[in-house]
């Protein structure tokens, strides 16, 4: 079958080096570092081996072949990622508190990562496409909603399939049509992807139990649930779960650890790996991600996960 396909947006993080609230004041960064959640995604499942191919836009800028050059370097087909001539790539400024929440300011709405449309490329690539990566915060990007649309259609129709990360917060209310389009991917996903309380967000009930129930009747395959440090729990249609306990690991930089887990996951079942076997490389992948800072410079080879996973505790 075809490549796993990721569409979304693409930026740049540059991080403050020191703990602290906000940017009121001048102080050191680093970066710019290749970001955007569905580039992390993408950029691990090309890490692993697997095919891989991004939808998206990047600006004519060093930002984007920062980019550019970090996923064709992982293995991705950029063919599919326009270089927007007239806007700037997209940028996230981070800085972690105290507590490990963390202040953002993000030049997304009105840089390329908020313009790409269908074209060409985009066709050609859809067109041999054997898989779909979805997550929820692209919908709040209009153009990218059409694109998403048309792609899920067509793959789906060809037989491919589809995955869903909600990635949207409990609190973020969506307006109308794009919670109906939310909840119309979400029946249409072969595999979710949710973290903590997406899970109930995605299912539209309280309860976790009644939440995996109510996905399941409305046309979920598979549920992989995240809980960060306390691990992942995968639920199959057919009533089985599998715990898959965290990696014992010292946390640097948060960002990135589900998208990591998910392309790492999402890989290793499309290359035949049973569902234990690729929990295990997803929770290497989350783990080993967050011990290095900048969004995906932990994403591991499928050599680097071994090595890690024969090195590191796992949480009993
Ligand atoms: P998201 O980033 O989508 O909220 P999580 O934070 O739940 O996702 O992380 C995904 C996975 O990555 C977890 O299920 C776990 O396997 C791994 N992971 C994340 N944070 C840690 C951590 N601090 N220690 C060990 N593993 C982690």
């Amino acid at each position: 079958l075809g490549p796993t396909v990721c569409v979304g947006e693409i930026l740049v993080e540059i991080v403050a080096t020191t703990v602290g609230n906000g940017f009121m004041e001048a102080q050191s960064l680093i970066g710019p570092f290749a970001s955007g959640a569905p580039a992390i995604f993408i950029s691990q499942c090309g890490r692993l081996g697997g095919s891989a191919a991004m939808i998206g836009a990047v600006g004519a800028d060093d930002f984007g072949r920062v980019n550019l050059e970090r996923l064709k370097g992982d293995g991705v087909d950029i063919s599919a990622i326009s270089v927007d001539p007239d806007y700037p790539t997209g940028s996230a400024f981070v800085r972690y508190r105290e507590d490990g929440s963390r202040d953002f300011v993000y030049n997304i709405a009105t840089s390329a990562a908020a313009r790409f449309g269908w074209s060409e490329d985009v066709s050609n690539l859809i067109g041999r496409a054997g898989h779909l990566h979805v997550m929820g915060s692209a919908l709040s990007v209009p153009s990218a909603c059409g694109v998403i649309d048309k792609a899920v259609d067509i793959v789906k129709a060809r037989g491919g399939t589809l995955s869903v990360d909600p990635n949207i917060r409990k609190e973020l209310k969506l307006d109308e049509a794009t919670e109906r389009r939310f909840a119309r991917l979400v029946a249409k996903a072969d595999l979710l992807l949710p973290s903590g309380e997406e899970l109930e967000r995605a299912a539209g009930v309280e309860g976790e139990a009644n939440a995996i129930r109510r996905l399941f009747e409305i046309g979920v395959k598979e549920i992989v649930l995240k809980r960060g440090a306390d691990g992942a729990t995968y639920y199959s249609r057919e009533g089985e779960s599998i715990d898959a306990p965290a990696f014992v690991v010292r946390e640097v930089d948060p960002t990135g650890a589900g998208d990591c887990f998910g392309g790492a996951y999402l890989t290793c079942r499309r290359l035949g790996m049973s569902p234990t076997d690729a929990l295990t490389y997803a929770a290497a992948a989350g783990a080993r991600n967050v011990t290095v800072v900048g969004p995906m410079e932990g994403a591991g080879t499928r050599e680097q996960l071994d090595a890690f996973i024969a090195a590191t505790e796992r949480r009993s």
